[in-house]
């Protein structure tokens, strides 16, 4: 036999588990991109003040605008070629 109120009583306790989850009695805060410390919920970037984080940020920031720049060119040198062929055939 399923005991129906066991059940709901479960479900319960699993309930306010999760809510405690949701709403955790902590301040606002953010955690360093890098290195995961907690920092100053308006520092900008969002890292702390160590240097091995900004120096990682600096390098990440670069290796972002590279991608972006071999984005741009592997856009240009196959997409639109294919664009422009879709775009004759009509
Ligand atoms: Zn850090």
């Amino acid at each position: 036999m399923v005991d129906a109120k066991s059940i709901k009583e479960k479900i319960g306790k699993q309930i306010s588990k999760t809510k405690a989850k949701i709403t955790p009695n902590l301040p606002a805060h953010k955690h360093c991109r890098m290195c995961g410390t907690d920092i100053h919920i308006k520092s900008e970037p969002r890292i702390c003040k160590n240097q091995e984080c900004v120096d990682q940020l600096e390098k990440q920031e670069k290796n972002d605008k590279l991608m972006r720049i071999m984005f741009g060119v592997f856009f240009i040198a196959f997409v639109i070629p294919i664009v422009l062929r879709l775009f004759s055939m009509n």
